[in-house]
């Protein structure tokens, strides 16, 4: 299997390439060659397999197995799960006959990124290991620089998926004291000696620009090895499709065999980056019999217009009086949590702050499908003339949304787009009051908020549904970590208590552990610079003998 961009051109990647590379030269996002069927016997064979068994089946489908053998992949999953406190990795709850939670928080940092981050450090890890073997002498050996920056969310993931790693270093830059104290913890208590929290004084805008200067500067970028562990790399949406098919199974043996066939299954997916949701579209053109993706967020709701008028633009120029003024930044890049910085509109906070985008990167994935499948050319024209000329139609596209802030597909494409998707968006207010509803329901279920977003979604879908359609709402993160929110929605109720109900044995105590951090005391990229070069070297050793994990100042 090998993979191109989504902008065209003729550059054919391995699956090693695609996961070290990540964004394409031209701005394009990685794609397969094509969509992999399921074997014909996978409904029989696959019904009783584990989250591992399944991973090795669907993944081995878009690795070849020159690249990673069937053993190292088994291997490779094996070790990404075993850190997951659930026998199942990502359990489904059931709420009622029609409604299930599926729980992808089960992880070290209790967020569903560390299904897709466990695995991705561990490829890392496996390609620069088989790459510096096959090298001779110390001097070549293969080093890989993350670098990225987070306002609580994405950083803790991204940390544990990469601490401890074999030649690859992580630096993570948050606003000091502008992150959840909890999620300050979670990442600065990690004492790995490749692991670098760096507290800027600043903004976390600041630590996103500082960030993107690092990776535009090509000597740094060259001399380092910069790496992301972004959104848009491919293995984490491959990673995410397993838990479309483990709870397909599971939502399957819930009925008597002769009824399941005649389930309607639908998938509603908090969303920002469509990433998670994405994988499902994976998973359904592999011939998962889902029968639509529901696409929920938050008031930043880009995708929701899309669907609606079939305009992916921005900023709402329908409500808002003021057109943008070209001053509107790229996708984030970098372990990011996916916000724009100085975008005309802006980013709206939310109570779901995982969701906060303005644009949503992984989408022009789902655009290159929709531009191939109606793609006008000849009949007898050839397979690649057709993907060349939906590159070309998705290259124009992403000009359009950078010069103007928008772009608007032909009706052809958003009726496609409406055969596997509908999009709701969905507030803060009616976030909480969902909360609140489900905590009081005979099932007492206790959500975070940008779970509560997908299920306030799977309700108002739910009222047109056949009696037929059974829901499957995937659980991004576990309540405790986004204690704000659920505190807030609960205050009311009498039963409710945070400590007992919420907080997990893991978060305990976690506020007074040692901590690993370096304070970088103004936004300055060349402070930066200075604390990469100074712990990114390859002679760490020293560093590391001196039990001198990183604290202290630039
Ligand atoms: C990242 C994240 C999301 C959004 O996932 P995408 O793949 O970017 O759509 C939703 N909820 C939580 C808690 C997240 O961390």
């Amino acid at each position: 299997m090998k993979y191109f961009s989504t902008r065209g051109g003729k550059e054919l990647l391995s699956f090693e390439e695609t996961v070290l590379t990540g964004l394409a030269p031209n701005g394009g996002l990685y794609i397969p060659q094509s969509i992999p069927q399921l074997p014909a016997d996978w409904q029989t064979k696959w019904k009783d397999y584990s989250f591992v068994d399944l991973s090795v089946e669907v993944l081995s489908l878009y690795i070849s197995p020159e690249e990673i053998s069937r053993g190292e992949l088994r291997a490779l999953v094996e070790k990404s799960y075993k850190t997951f406190r659930h026998s199942d990795v990502t359990p489904l709850k059931k709420l009622d006959d029609r409604t299930y939670i599926l729980e992808l928080f089960h992880g070290p940092t209790f967020a569903f990124k560390d299904v897709a981050l466990q695995l991705l450090g561990n490829l890392f890890e496996f390609f620069l290991v088989r790459r510096n073997a096959r090298q001779l002498g110390n001097d070549n050996q293969e080093r890989l620089t993350v670098v990225g920056a987070t306002s609580g969310d994405t950083g803790s993931a991204a940390i544990y998926g990469l601490r401890n790693k074999a030649n690859i270093s992580i630096f993570i830059l948050h606003p000091k004291g502008r992150v959840s104290p909890i999620q300050e913890a979670q990442m600065t208590t990690v004492t790995d000696p490749n692991v670098h929290n760096l507290a800027v004084k600043g903004t976390f805008d600041d630590c996103q620009d500082i960030v993107k200067s690092l990776f535009a500067d090509q000597d740094f970028n060259k001399t380092h090895r910069l790496g992301a562990v972004n959104s848009i790399n491919w293995a984490r949406i491959l990673a995410q499709t397993v838990y479309y098919f483990l709870s397909y199974f599971h939502v399957q043996s819930q009925f008597p065999s002769s009824s399941a066939v005649d389930v309607q299954l639908q998938y509603v997916v908090p969303t920002g980056n469509f990433g998670d949701v994405l994988a499902g579209f994976y998973a359904k053109r592999m011939g998962l019999p889902i029968s639509k993706l529901i696409v929920a967020t938050n008031a930043n709701d880009i995708l929701a217009r899309f669907w609606k008028n079939g305009v992916y633009e921005k900023v709402d120029s329908s409500s808002a009086p003021v057109p943008a003024t070209g001053a509107a930044t790229e996708p984030a890049e970098g372990a990011s949590d996916g916000k724009q910085a100085h975008a005309a509109g802006g980013v709206k906070e939310t109570l779901s702050p995982a969701m906060d985008i303005l644009v949503s990167s992984n989408f022009e994935r789902l655009l290159w499908y929709l531009a191939y499948e109606t793609v006008e050319v000849d009949t007898n024209a050839h397979e690649e003339t057709k993907r060349l000329k939906a590159g070309e139609t998705v290259n124009g596209w992403m000009k359009l949304v950078k010069s103007d802030g928008r772009v608007q597909v032909p009706s052809k494409v958003l009726e496609l787009a409406r055969k596997d998707f509908l999009a709701e968006r969905v507030s803060d207010e009616q976030t909480l009051e969902t909360i609140r509803l489900q905590f009081e329901s005979s099932v007492s279920y206790i959500t975070d908020p940008h779970t509560a977003v997908g299920l306030a979604a799977a309700h108002r879908v739910a009222r047109t549904n056949s009696p037929s359609t059974i829901q499957v709402v995937l659980s991004t993160a576990h309540p405790a970590k986004f204690s704000e929110a659920v505190t807030r929605a609960l205050s009311d109720a009498p039963s409710f208590d945070f400590e007992r109900d919420v907080l997990p044995e893991e978060f305990k105590g976690l506020l007074e552990r040692k901590r690993n951090v370096i304070d970088v005391e103004a936004p300055d990229v060349d402070l930066v610079k200075k604390v990469i070069e100074r712990f990114a070297e390859p002679a760490r050793s020293a560093i590391a003998e001196e039990g001198n994990v990183g604290n202290g100042s630039v």
